[in-house]
């Protein structure tokens, strides 16, 4: 526990891996023998309260199948993806100034003050701006035809991505080029994994 920059406020730091939430299989070739190949540490903002800080400490873990190894990492619901801070904060910023109308700098002295969050403006910003023009983007994609190839839904973050094979690339062992996939798991998490990308000669 950290309190020695303000004795008033203590921090609670919840600790979650990807370790505590394995797949059940190898999102390509279905094997169940699988083992960490790394992991990096993030520090993650959730809303405190007044005298709480909360941080949450993610252990995000890239996976390695041993049959056809393929490397995978699986979405962690209690962390957005490549973000510092929890889901949980940047729905209340969007609920705040969105719906409720509040100003971004209101939120922020509301976020500091109230919840012990450290945000900038300009990050709070960025945030409005993204969901104000998600907002404006068409949802449903049911009507668009996939390619003949394709082999499930791929979603970032509410845009739909297709990743391409360069043409003309040549192929090599010492830099093959990468398909990264995504996918989801029979729970409903997200799955994203990458291959080499291989010619096939018909
Ligand atoms: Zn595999």
């Amino acid at each position: 526990m950290d309190n020695s920059e303000n004795s008033s406020i203590r921090t609670e730091i919840k600790e979650i891996s990807d370790a505590e939430f394995p797949p059940d299989q190898c999102p390509h070739c279905g094997s169940d023998n699988f083992t960490r190949a790394s992991y990096y540490i993030r520090i993650v903002q959730d809303l405190g309260q007044p005298g709480i800080k909360r941080e949450i400490r993610y252990e995000s873990v890239v996976w390695k199948c041993n049959k056809c190894k393929t490397h995978f990492t699986v979405h962690n619901r209690e962390v957005t993806k490549g973000k510092t801070y929890s889901p949980g904060v940047i729905q209340y910023v969007i609920h705040r100034v969105l719906q409720k109308g509040d100003s971004n700098r209101r939120v922020l002295d509301d976020l500091k003050e109230l919840h012990n969050v450290d945000i900038s403006i300009g990050t709070i910003n960025a945030w409005v701006n993204d969901a104000a023009k998600t907002n404006e983007l068409p949802t449903d994609f049911t009507s668009y035809e996939p390619p003949d190839d394709y082999s499930g839904a791929m979603s970032v973050d509410g845009t739909f991505r297709v990743v391409k094979q360069k043409k003309n690339k040549t192929q090599g062992k010492e830099n093959e080029p990468l398909w990264l996939r995504l996918t989801h798991l029979p729970d409903g998490r997200l799955v994203a994994y990458w291959r080499p990308v291989k010619t096939k000669k018909k």
